[in-house]
């Protein structure tokens, strides 16, 4: 077992290695902690879908020194094309106009670049453990007593979970899944697929009501990002938990669709990387119980019909490591922590409810809505930046006190 005493600040434990994780790694070994980080996986993930950084979170990259990598992993996507269900043109937009992101500040990257150059940044400082996870955590002591899944058992000073919208941590402290999920009527399933459409640093987005199908070339590769995003009133329980339900519902759902749709679903049969789905949110009370706290998707996951994920884990993951520095005790730093985030992560939250899912209509007369919208954006200069990307001006990080 380590002493909870054994580093000047003490010590933590990070469950999640993905954006939240290696980012909160990196402030608390800079303020003195002795950090542990466990990845249910068994090496940092690469690849994976485009993932947006704007706003405040281009500060946090930037205090971090990593936004000369960054914007050298910039996707810089050119065009967004939207598409009537015989594969006609709607309208041709610029990307960043769609994103409502900031041209030449803000950034898009796939999500496995950014995984990489986070894990960059902490793997000689922070002692990480791939392939294992926590079973249980113990609170009853003077620390947190935790049992790996590996049978290992260690005491931490605290536990931060950042280990996603599904997060285990989260429900071993806070209770199950259901109480602070909000379905937002949309299931997911994204994979690669051969680029056989010929796209280079575009979108093409297909619609007919409920049912969308997107597929985002992130460079002039073989492969590009196939995304189909469809209504489901109801979660699909079935689908979440078996791969042969889950398949039965895109094939019945896409069932029929033109354009380019049936060859995607036929590549998403045999894809190695499907993921799939429910739409959701996280909205929690409070987002610590004793020595544990959450951050990023973990305590305030927002859905990508925000764009806003990776965004609020940088600023989540810099807000809590810069209150653990500011304030002694762990109580006095997560209540610090909630106070400085929680308005910045309801307003981002709001994106969805403020026509963040208009994207994807469920009816033929919202669809109509859209297009017309499109149109018109299309005859327009481009859009400025939405202002809950920007409206958190971040602390400078606190000495020790
Ligand atoms: C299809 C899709 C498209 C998206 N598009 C965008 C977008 O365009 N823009 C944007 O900003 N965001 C987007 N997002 C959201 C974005 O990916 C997340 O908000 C972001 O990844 C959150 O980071 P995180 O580190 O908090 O959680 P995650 O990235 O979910 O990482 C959690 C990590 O914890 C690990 N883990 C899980 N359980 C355990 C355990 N028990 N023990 C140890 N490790 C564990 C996982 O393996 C993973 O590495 C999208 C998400 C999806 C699903």
């Amino acid at each position: 077992m380590t002493s909870p005493s054994s580093t000047p600040r003490g010590t933590v434990l990070i469950s999640g290695a993905s954006i939240t994780g290696p980012a909160l790694a990196y402030w608390l070994h800079r303020a003195g902690f002795g950090v542990t980080v466990v990845e249910k996986a068994s090496a940092p993930r690469g690849g994976g879908y485009p993932i947006d950084i704007r706003g405040t979170a281009i500060e946090v990259v930037r205090r971090m020194g990593i936004l000369p990598r960054l914007r050298d992993a910039h996707v810089d996507t050119g065009r967004f094309t939207f598409l009537d269900a015989d594969g006609g043109q709607i309208a041709a937009l610029g990307a960043d106009t769609v994103a409502g992101s900031m041209a030449g500040q803000d950034l898009e990257v796939r999500r496995g670049d950014l995984t990489a150059i986070l894990y960059a940044a902490v793997r000689d400082d922070v002692e990480l453990l791939f392939g294992d996870s926590v079973d249980t955590l113990d609170q009853s002591g003077n620390g947190v007593d935790v049992t790996f899944r590996s049978g290992t058992r260690r005491t931490f000073d605290l536990v931060l979970g950042a280990d996603g919208i599904h997060s285990r941590t989260r429900e071993l402290v806070l209770g199950p899944e259901e109480q602070f999920d909000r379905y937002l009527g949309y299931a997911v399933a994204v994979c690669t697929v051969p680029n056989t459409f010929g796209l280079s640093r575009e979108v093409a987005l297909w619609s007919t009501p409920g049912r969308s199908a997107a597929l985002y070339a992130t460079g002039d590769g073989n492969e590009v990002n196939a995304f189909l995003t469809f209504h489901q009133p109801e979660r699909p329980l079935a689908a979440l938990r078996e791969p042969q339900a889950r398949w039965d519902l895109v094939a019945r759902t896409f069932a029929g669709a033109g354009w380019e749709v049936p060859g995607i679903v036929e590549a998403m049969r045999h894809a190695g990387d499907l993921f799939f789905d429910v739409v959701s949110q996280i909205r929690m009370p409070t987002w610590s119980n004793g020595r544990v706290a959450l951050a990023g998707d973990a305590a305030y996951a927002p859905s990508f019909l925000t764009g806003q994920g990776s965004s609020l884990a940088l600023v989540g993951a810099y807000m809590l490591a810069d209150s653990l520095a500011r304030h002694r005790g762990h109580d006095a730093a997560f209540a610090a922590y909630e106070r400085g985030t929680r308005e910045f992560v309801t307003m981002n939250q709001a994106l969805v409810d403020n026509g963040g899912a208009r994207l994807f209509p469920t009816t033929a007369e919202a669809l109509e809505q859209r297009n017309a919208m499109l149109r018109g954006l299309a005859a327009m200069p481009a859009t400025t930046p939405r202002p809950a990307h920007s409206a958190l001006v971040l602390p400078e990080l606190a000495p020790a006190p």
